[in-house]
């Protein structure tokens, strides 16, 4: 699996902070409403997605993790 971010969706507040910081333009706020009645932020295309951790350090309320893809094992010699 690659490069790819998990939002806590009933953390967020759809701010739309992590949408504009990303730079490769791959958060959207989504149509789906959150716990709170937020439209809450969804990751569109993760294949993307470059591990930054931008949209993870701006949420102001810590709803994204980012998960980068294991680099390949080198083989031996
Ligand atoms: S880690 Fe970087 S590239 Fe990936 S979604 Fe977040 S801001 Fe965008
Ligand atoms: S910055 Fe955080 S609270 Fe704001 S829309 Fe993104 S995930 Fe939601």
């Amino acid at each position: 699996m690659g490069n790819r971010i998990e939002v806590d969706r009933d953390r967020c507040k759809g701010c739309g902070l992590c949408v504009v910081t990303c730079p490769r333009q791959i958060v959207e706020l989504g149509k789906e409403i959150n716990l709170k009645g937020y439209h809450y932020a969804v990751q569109v295309d993760a294949e993307r997605c470059i591990a930054c951790q931008m949209c993870a350090v701006t949420c102001p309320d810590v709803a994204i993790t980012v998960y980068r893809a294991p680099k390949k094992a080198r083989t031996a010699g």
